[in-house]
């Protein structure tokens, strides 16, 4: 029988089991918000989701992959039908329960995969707070941002280089076309860059942010929920993001397994 590797299907034998080996535990985490007119609001979960599969399936053996935490930090889109928002404390306490529980049960590695940038900050902090309150090492990673992703975002590109790969964009539609082409209705997928770039504020999925770091309500950002440039996604350039995606984690997983965790030593 193949190995299993989706926790939620293994039996707790089988988990005691993965924990007693080399084996990274995969928390997705995601939200559910408004992406424009053309895609669902669940596009940061399916597209982390599938994603962390992906890699997981590649990795079976030396990770086992948690259910995704569905809901995260949006209240900055509560101006529009759909987001489930959910406060920050909430969210750094719920992922940090989840974090503290794997590390109960014997995972010494804890890889957080976020789908919503505006989790970012929470995820830096729940790893940290693993790290600091249990015996695990525990890292957040932007899907987006794992290695080999942005040279593929780059080199598919046909979107405005900063700006046209954010929300609802290039990026997330072509990789929602490449998963559930019959959720996307792309001919209400309109180009929108109305979030005012300035001096020192600009922001791209890809191409990073400026220094000046803020986030206003969406519904001063945008009129249509979209931040980018949809109608230049294809379901062949999110197939290869997907692909680049997933081998970008199990690149990370593998260097987290290879990472050593020398003694403390208390120098009181
Ligand atoms: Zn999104």
């Amino acid at each position: 029988m193949a190995v299993k590797y989706r926790y939620g299907e293994m039996t707790w034998p089988e988990v005691k089991e993965a924990a007693s080996r080399p084996c990274v535990a995969i928390v997705p985490i995601a939200t559910l918000e408004d992406h424009g007119r053309h895609l669902p609001i669940d596009t940061d979960l399916l597209l982390c989701a599938s994603v962390c599969e992906l890699a997981a399936a590649r990795a079976a053996g030396r990770v086992v992959l948690v259910p995704p935490i569905n809901h995260g930090y949006s209240p900055h889109h509560m101006d529009f039908p759909g987001a489930l928002t959910i406060g920050p404390h909430t969210l750094i306490d719920y992922g940090l329960d989840v974090c503290k529980s794997l590390a109960h049960h014997g995972f010494t590695r804890i890889l957080i995969v976020n789908g919503h940038g505006s989790n970012t900050p929470f995820v830096d902090i729940i790893a940290r707070l693993c790290v600091v309150e249990t015996e695990a090492l525990a890292a957040a990673v932007n899907y987006w941002s794992a290695p080999g992703v942005r040279e593929v975002a780059e080199s598919l590109r046909e979107s405005d280089t900063m700006g046209g790969m954010n929300h609802a964009c290039e990026f997330e539609t072509s990789l929602y076309l490449a998963l559930r082409p019959d959720l996307v209705d792309m001919s209400l997928a309109v180009r929108e860059l109305s979030h005012r770039p300035t001096k020192n504020y600009w922001t791209d999925l890809v191409g990073g942010d400026g220094p000046l770091a803020m986030m206003e309500h969406w519904s001063q950002l945008s009129e249509s929920g979209v931040m980018g440039d949809p109608t230049k996604a294809t379901p062949e350039k999110g197939r290869a993001l997907l692909d680049a995606a997933a081998s970008g984690l199990v690149e990370l997983v593998d260097e987290m397994l290879a990472r050593e965790s020398p003694a403390r030593r208390d120098h009181h």
